[in-house]
């Protein structure tokens, strides 16, 4: 706070010479001269200080003192008190005791920030000497005496003034330091900590976890653990009850782990649970007597998480499950306990959810050998040692090839062929999907130009792609299906794309968008594995479709279920209602040819009409000798 200016400064005389005390007094005790001060202060500052002090009151406290030493005291003990002086006149000679400059050197080795005014007659020090012997010469001045009093009065206005602007500012500038510090603090907290629970998150969890890895390394008793903590089916929560439950929900878990882990017992002298983000929590257990405690900790989290959520209107019941990893495995980094806790936990998900699961050796082998299957895939994607196989689909009225399924087929040099709906799952996991589905892509493509030059079949050959769920995501999808289009010289309208049905749900808009662009392109647009997923009936209207394909597990069923041959019936129905192609999926005797037959399926996918086979091999349907022999072997048994 800056001092108001009718505060009283004070001014401290020092001199051995009482009559000059008297003096002082006089000339700054006057009760109120307002006149006289704007004269000196505009002496001093100019008429800015001029206009601001002619309104305002000056008023000085004197006090006195006969020796330096005294005057010393004096200057300690207002300082100490928090009433500082402003400014001290202090004589020159004072003999027996300190000289003025002995006097001032203590003076300011007590308040730094005094004035001083040293008052001496013409014989002694000059102010060259005078400033050789004391540093701080910026607030000082020298009066030559005799003085005239309004000399000395301009002097105090003056100095005084400039003692008030400096500890103004000084103050101001601690005040800007709290700030930055406080402020400083808070980005602090901010980086390390979670926003809605106030728990510590994943760097401040981070930081901690390295510090315990070089605590092992150093001494190999030291024991920690990490439970992974994550809510089952918390998803329905959010989407049924709405984030701001959702949010409160989180809120109460922190706090229950908070509590839970109070130090209050061996097992979590030194525990810091901490927030990932969504509904993943981890507490990492430092200082453990044995591992196997961490299982202890994880029973009873289970147990602290599952009491009932009471909101305003409703009760929740929730679980969680939990993955711990142990410092005995010798882990060296973070990443890597953090990866195998979180392993565990979809173990313990897998498992029946509700529950714990510690990292095992059988888990690290897993891992170990989804991480060789990870970067031997990433080597064939790169080297192109993909191939495709491909499966006829027929049109079942007169049984005539009319396209191929392209299907990714990859033998790993260790294990042998990979099936195809893990090979898929592994790629989409690490980001490999994307070069490998435009690599299946091209490759289908250009396989289906080099066809259609060879063989001219009619009706036109059509080649379907499946789209991976992740391709939806890559915001240059369209464009590069456009580019693979031209580049292989094909028409759009030869080509469907596949896509399964979980995969529009998971983002519906977002496919809505990309399939609109699509359609306009002129490529069909296929719904694959109709049946498995959560059928919607939406699903068929809002998305431009050109195509369902009923899955093999539908098919299989309809000769011996006749519910199952009755929502097939319905569901043609409802196909043609939306101008939809029918096309059965694994269609593998005649029985299910003739069913589908009635049913007035349009097309047929399956073993009975050829297995997928490389390129060689497929292509021998495409002969002439072949025409129509595709059906030959269903027809005849019909
Ligand atoms: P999908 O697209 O539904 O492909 C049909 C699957 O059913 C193929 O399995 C095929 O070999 C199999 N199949 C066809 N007819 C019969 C039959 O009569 N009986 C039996 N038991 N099976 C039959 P595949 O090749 O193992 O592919 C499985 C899934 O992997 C595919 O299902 C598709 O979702 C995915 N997939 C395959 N290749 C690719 C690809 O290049 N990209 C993407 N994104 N996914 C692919
Ligand atoms: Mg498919
Ligand atoms: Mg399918």
């Amino acid at each position: 706070m800056i001092a108001n200016e009718t505060t009283r400064r004070r001014v401290l005389v020092i001199d051995d010479n009482e009559s000059v005390h008297d003096d002082f007094r006089k000339i700054f005790e006057a009760k109120e001269r307002p006149q006289r001060l704007a004269a000196a202060k505009a002496a001093v500052f100019g008429t800015a200080a001029d206009a601001r002090s002619a309104s305002s009151v000056l008023r000085f406290e004197v006090d006195t003192a006969l020796r330096g030493e005294d005057g010393l005291e004096m200057v300690r003990a207002a300082h100490a008190d928090g009433r500082p002086y402003a400014l001290a006149f202090v004589d020159m000679r004072m003999p027996p005791g300190w000289n003025g400059l002995t006097t001032v050197k203590k003076l300011w080795e007590a308040d730094p920030e005094l004035q001083i005014v040293i008052c001496t007659a013409y014989s002694d020090y000059s102010l060259d000497q005078v400033s050789d012997e004391l540093a701080n010469t910026d607030k000082l001045l020298i009066l030559k005496k005799p003085f005239d009093n309004a000399e000395a009065l301009q002097m105090a206005a003056a100095l005084t003034e400039k003692w008030q602007a400096q500890r103004a500012a000084a103050m101001k500038l601690d005040e800007l330091k709290r700030m930055v510090q406080e402020r400083t603090a808070e980005i602090e907290y901010a980086t390390l900590h979670d926003k809605l629970t106030g728990l510590p998150n994943r760097t401040f969890l981070q930081m901690r976890l390295e510090g315990c890895l070089q605590r092992r390394a150093r001494k190999s008793d030291y024991r920690f653990a990490v439970l992974f903590l994550d809510f089952d089916r918390f998803k329905l929560i959010n989407d049924g009850l709405g984030h701001e439950v959702g949010d409160l929900v989180l809120i109460e878990v922190a706090d229950r782990l908070r509590q839970a882990l109070r130090g209050g017992d061996a097992l979590t002298q030194v525990s810091t649970p901490s927030r990932l983000g969504g509904d993943e929590f981890i507490v990492l257990l430092e200082d453990l007597r044995d591992e196997r405690d961490a299982a202890r900790v994880a029973e009873r989290l289970l147990r602290v998480l599952a009491e009932p959520y009471v909101l305003e209107t409703q009760k929740l019941h929730l679980t969680a499950s939990i993955g711990i990893a142990t410092s005995d495995r010798g882990y060296e980094r973070a990443g890597d306990i953090l990866r195998d806790a979180d392993t565990a936990m979809y173990r313990a998900k897998a498992a029946g959810r509700a529950r714990y699961v510690m990292f095992d050796q059988a888990m690290h082998e897993d891992v170990m050998s989804r991480l060789s299957l990870e970067s031997a895939l990433r080597r064939a994607v790169r080297d192109d040692l993909l191939t495709l196989h491909y499966q006829p689909i027929v049109r079942l009225a007169d049984g005539r090839l009319c396209g191929f399924e392209a299907l990714v087929r990859w033998t790993d040099p260790n294990r042998g062929p990979i099936p195809a709906p893990e090979l898929i799952a592994v790629a989409e996991e690490n980001g490999l999907i994307q070069p490998l589905s435009l690599s299946v892509l091209r490759a289908a493509s250009r396989q289906l130009r080099t066809w259609q030059e060879r063989f001219r079949p009619s009706p036109p050959l059509m080649m379907n792609v499946n789209l991976s769920r992740k391709q939806l995501l890559d915001p240059e999808l369209v464009d590069k299906i456009r580019d693979t289009i031209q580049n292989a010289d094909i028409e759009p309208n030869s080509l469907v794309l596949e896509i399964t049905e979980s995969a529009v749900h998971d983002d519906q808009p977002m496919a809505v968008h990309v399939f609109e662009q699509l359609k306009q392109m002129g490529v069909w647009l296929h719904l694959d594995d109709f049946g498995t997923g959560y059928s919607s009936l939406s699903c068929l209207y809002q998305l431009p479709l050109s195509g369902l394909k009923i899955d093999r597990s539908f098919i299989r069923s309809i000769c011996t279920e006749r519910a199952h041959a009755v929502v097939l019936d319905a569901i043609v129905r409802i196909a043609r209602a939306f101008s939809l192609k029918v096309v059965a999926e694994g269609v593998e005797d005649t029985e299910q040819l003739g069913m589908l037959r009635a049913l007035g399926i349009d097309h047929g996918q399956g073993y009975l009409f050829g297995k997928p086979a490389p390129a060689h091999i497929a292509e021998r349907m495409l002969e002439p000798e072949h025409d129509g022999a595709l059906l030959e072997a269903g027809a005849a048994a019909h």
